[in-house]
């Protein structure tokens, strides 16, 4: 009896151990990296998106190639 009682609290105790430490784990973060990343149609240089001027279906580093337009 003594051992079934002893083999109970180790199991509990690595239960509680193993449940504290996967809620201690940190939700995973969406990376900004993630962010789309294009190319200058122009140039060639890569910019994120959100940076970027798009006409015609091409990216751009900046209005001034957007205006020269592709190479
Ligand atoms: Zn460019």
């Amino acid at each position: 009896m003594g051992k079934l009682l002893f083999f109970v609290l180790v199991a509990l105790a690595v239960y509680l151990i193993v449940k504290k430490g996967t809620r201690s784990l940190p939700p995973k973060e969406p990376k900004r990296e993630v962010e789309d990343m294009v190319r200058c149609a122009r140039c060639g240089v890569h910019l994120p998106r959100s940076e970027s001027v798009m006409s015609g279906g091409e990216f751009y580093c900046g209005e001034e190639h957007r205006r020269e337009g592709k190479s």
